[in-house]
């Protein structure tokens, strides 16, 4: 059993200190933000997570788990740091550091005895080593720490199960004694199976890059071929089924949509491209995804006003499913923000509905109507949008949908609607990549 302190308490860093305290460690969870360690203490849940709340609540009342706002004695009373605080993207495409540097600053004010500081922000390569220096120069003399970079692979949606069962744990350190103290906090991981992964710092700040920007092109493929199916009478649901086959290919991430979005996918790409273009290296294939996933996302706004006779001007759209993907409140980057904007610009309004996520996209658009009842969203609008794939869009009454609408357009991006039923009812409708029946 270790203590550790998580500094950033989002969807990493609090679903890390949820994780670790089920291990069995003494785990606090700090943050700047002083009103989510508020509701944290008083039993609330800051994000929508599966799974989350039953095993938090379960590792409080056990005493194995808490939430400050004093980052500076968490971190002296702690022996294993870990950095989980946003790296967002700048302007310029880079990761913003500025968040990971004053957490550095301030573990650097408070090193009072031996610890590990481990990163498990995303990071671009080399940010270790500068993190080390950056330590080293504040010594305080006589107090010792070792770095590990320990990337995080969990997926926002099922990032319980992701961190309790995950594929791979990754510790790049150079010392034996951290990655020891690292492989115990993880130890009920690796009783039965050892999926633990040591290499050194670089190369696990790499694997993190290389392994997102491998999905994320695996996306942008898969749109462009199911574009190109639309043209060619093929179907993508055949044809991605049967590529998946292929146990070289295999069968993840081989669904068509309206492009990739959330808080890592599209700022990662662009770091690694920035990352690349500072060591004077071309990385063709990432910058094509990029841009294939710029295009997927326009082409939904295209998709939208090709299908509606007369164009999206004065028409009322309902739009289900605001968040970049099922099972999470998080909209960074989601598919959603770019078709509200262009039915905003082309004079359509918008009736938004989304289980989870309509607080989090009222923060981006206070402009629009949202629902919390999805058929209150579609009545009497002209047509109806799926924009991310939630369980409960796959079973909509179509019948009641057909007497409630307006009219009777459907774009599916996701391709979760029965085609033949929509075909039976009348409904004018698009998707991605299929033959329509
Ligand atoms: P987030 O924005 O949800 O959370 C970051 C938290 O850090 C916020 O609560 C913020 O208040 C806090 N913070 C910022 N500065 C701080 C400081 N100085 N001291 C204490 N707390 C501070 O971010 P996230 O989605 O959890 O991502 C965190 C990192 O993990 C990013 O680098 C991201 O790329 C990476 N990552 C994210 C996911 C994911 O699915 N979200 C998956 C794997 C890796």
């Amino acid at each position: 059993m270790k203590n550790i302190t998580i500094i950033g308490t989002g969807y990493v860093g609090l679903v890390t200190g949820v994780g670790l305290s089920e291990f069995g460690n003494r785990v606090i969870c700090v943050d700047i933000d002083n009103d989510k360690i508020s509701k944290l203490n008083s039993g609330v849940i800051p994000i929508y997570e599966p799974g989350l709340e039953e095993i938090l609540k379960r590792n409080v009342r056990c005493e194995r788990l808490y939430f400050s706002s004093d980052i500076s004695s968490s971190i002296k009373n702690s022996e294993v740091i870990i950095v989980a605080v946003g790296t967002p993207m700048t302007d310029k495409g880079n990761a913003n550091m500025y968040y990971v540097d004053s957490v550095v600053k301030v573990i650097a004010e408070n090193l009072n005895d031996y610890k590990i500081i481990c990163t498990k922000s995303t990071v671009p390569i080399g940010t270790g080593k500068k993190i080390i220096n950056t330590l080293i120069s504040d010594f305080t003399e006589g107090v010792d720490f070792d770095y590990v970079s320990n990337p995080e692979f969990l997926r926002e949606g099922s990032a319980v199960k992701d961190f309790l069962w995950p594929d791979r744990i990754v510790i790049g350190t150079a010392s034996k004694k951290a990655y020891s103290i690292m492989c115990d906090i993880y130890r009920p991981l690796y009783i039965n199976k050892n999926p633990i992964k040591h290499t050194n710092v670089e190369s696990a700040e790499m694997i993190k890059y290389a392994s997102n920007s491998f999905l994320a092109l695996k996306i942008s493929y898969i749109n462009e071929i199911a574009n190109l199916c639309e043209h060619v009478g093929a179907d993508i649901h055949d044809v991605a089924s049967a590529m998946g086959q292929d146990g070289r290919i295999s069968d993840k991430f081989l669904h068509p949509g309206p492009g990739f979005g959330g808080s890592c996918f599209p700022k990662d790409l662009e770091s690694l491209v920035a990352i690349s273009k500072e060591k004077n290296i071309n990385m063709e294939t990432l910058k094509a995804a990029i841009n294939a996933n710029k295009s997927q996302k326009a082409k939904m706004g295209t998709k939208l006003e090709n299908l509606i006779d007369g164009g999206i001007k004065n028409k009322h759209i309902a739009l289900l499913g605001l968040s970049f993907k099922a099972n999470t409140d998080d909209v960074r980057e989601s598919s959603s923000i770019d078709i509200i904007e262009f039915i905003i610009k082309k004079g359509g309004i918008v009736r938004a509905y989304d289980p989870i996520a309509n607080d989090s996209m009222s923060k981006l658009f206070n402009n629009i109507s949202y629902y919390d009842d999805v058929y209150e969203a579609i009545n009497e609008s002209d047509c109806l949008v799926i924009m991310t794939e939630w369980n409960e869009f796959r079973a909509l009454d179509l019948p009641r949908i057909k007497n409630i609408m307006n009219d009777r357009y459907i774009l599916d991006t996701r391709n979760i609607i029965n085609m033949s039923e929509l075909s039976r009812l009348g409904f004018v409708y698009d998707n991605i990549g299929r033959i329509k029946i």
